[in-house]
């Protein structure tokens, strides 16, 4: 009579909804929904996924050594206290487990990245939203959340789907004002993009106590979102907690191998971040010029605000004529606004010449 029951809070979720990839009817498919960067994968990586995909019978090696060692010295890190996982979102929901249970709170910013509010409440803990001011975390407001029950501060900085970003300034004001036992988790998903004297993706702030860890992807910039590849540099007690509760082979070995040989690749990162930076002004001055408002992006990605439903909707659909495909933007409460991948200069003006044929 009865079947078997999950915890309360799996209970409690609405799985996560990936970009769309497919509109029916049309075949070239132009995806903006997903970030998922500009040029491909790196060919370096393709063909060390290539080569490892005839080894793949073994087990790869638990411990990512090869990888860790090749992210230590490409950003100047102790690969002890890197961890690699399947994608950053593994990382994050191992860590929400690990430190957040029934009863606890978590605190994010209004407009956060959603994976937080799903691992916080698929633990059954409170997840508090921030309010936010013009679209950027309020680091006041989140220091006035904090409670005896709050066991993490989440930001994304740059932020998913806004597209802020909070300076070192107050990132560092930030960190002083948690209590010691607070972990703060800084999502660096989008960092490789920001070109900003005032800007540190985590490293610092980690390095500064021992209540910060930093998560990074090879989903965006590195072009590699469907070989499930992140990692995270923290303090060595949440390195130690992480090493604990992950799985012992939680990345691939095409994983592994792909990782090494993307950060190999010469001038990638470079490339993309100047490639991001040109065409998103330009799409940007060309939603501009349509009468669309843009809110400030340091991401790949820019967040249209088309100021109602209706507008954004209509928006949407002069897009799907064309096959481009952008994130709807309801699951974040903001139905008015579609974010929209930085392409190619081609996809860029395909999105402009399509907004321009958007009805009234
Ligand atoms: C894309 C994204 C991630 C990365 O997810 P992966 O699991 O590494 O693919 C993490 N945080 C934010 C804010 C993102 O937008």
């Amino acid at each position: 009579m009865t079947a078997p029951r999950a915890n309360a809070g799996i209970m409690k979720l609405t799985p996560y909804v990936g970009g769309e990839a497919k509109l029916a009817g049309v075949n070239r498919i132009i995806k903006l929904s997903s970030n998922e960067g500009a040029f491909g994968p790196p060919p370096g990586a393709t063909a060390a996924a290539a080569r490892a995909a005839t080894e793949m019978h073994r087990y790869p090696d638990g411990d990512c050594n090869a990888l860790r060692q090749a992210l230590g010295s490409r950003f100047s890190l102790d690969p002890k206290q890197i961890v690699c996982g399947a994608g950053s979102d593994e990382l994050l929901a191992l860590l929400i487990h690990a430190y957040a249970a029934p009863g606890d709170e978590i605190i994010m910013s209004e407009y956060g990245f959603v994976m937080y509010e799903i691992g916080g409440t698929a633990v059954g803990a409170k997840v508090i939203k921030v309010p936010e001011r013009n679209m950027t975390a309020d680091v006041d407001a989140i220091l006035a959340a904090v409670s005896p029950k709050t066991r993490m501060v989440l930001i994304a900085n740059p932020n998913n789907p806004t597209g802020s970003i909070l300076p070192q300034s107050e990132m560092e004001r930030l960190h002083q004002g948690l209590p010691p036992d607070v972990l703060l988790l800084i999502d660096a998903a989008y960092c490789e993009y920001v070109d900003r004297p005032d800007f540190d993706p985590g490293t610092k702030l980690v390095d500064a106590g021992d209540n910060v860890i930093m998560t990074r992807t090879f989903s965006k910039i590195f072009g590699m979102g469907g070989m499930r590849l992140g990692w995270c540099y923290g303090p060595p007690g949440v390195i130690d907690v992480l090493n604990r509760a992950r799985g012992p082979f939680n990345v691939s070995l095409l994983a592994q191998e792909a990782g090494v040989a993307a950060l190999a690749e010469e001038h990638w990162v470079e490339v993309g971040r100047a490639h991001n930076a040109t065409q998103r002004a330009r799409l940007v001055g060309a939603l501009e010029a349509l009468s669309i408002k843009v809110w400030p992006s340091e991401g790949n990605f820019v967040l249209a605000d088309f100021a109602t439903p209706e507008l954004a909707a209509a928006a949407d659909a002069a897009l799907r004529r064309r096959g481009i495909i952008v994130r709807a933007m309801r699951a974040y409460n903001l139905p008015h606004c579609l974010r929209i991948t930085v392409g190619t200069a081609e996809e860029c003006d395909l999105v402009a010449e399509a907004l321009a044929d958007r009805a009234p």
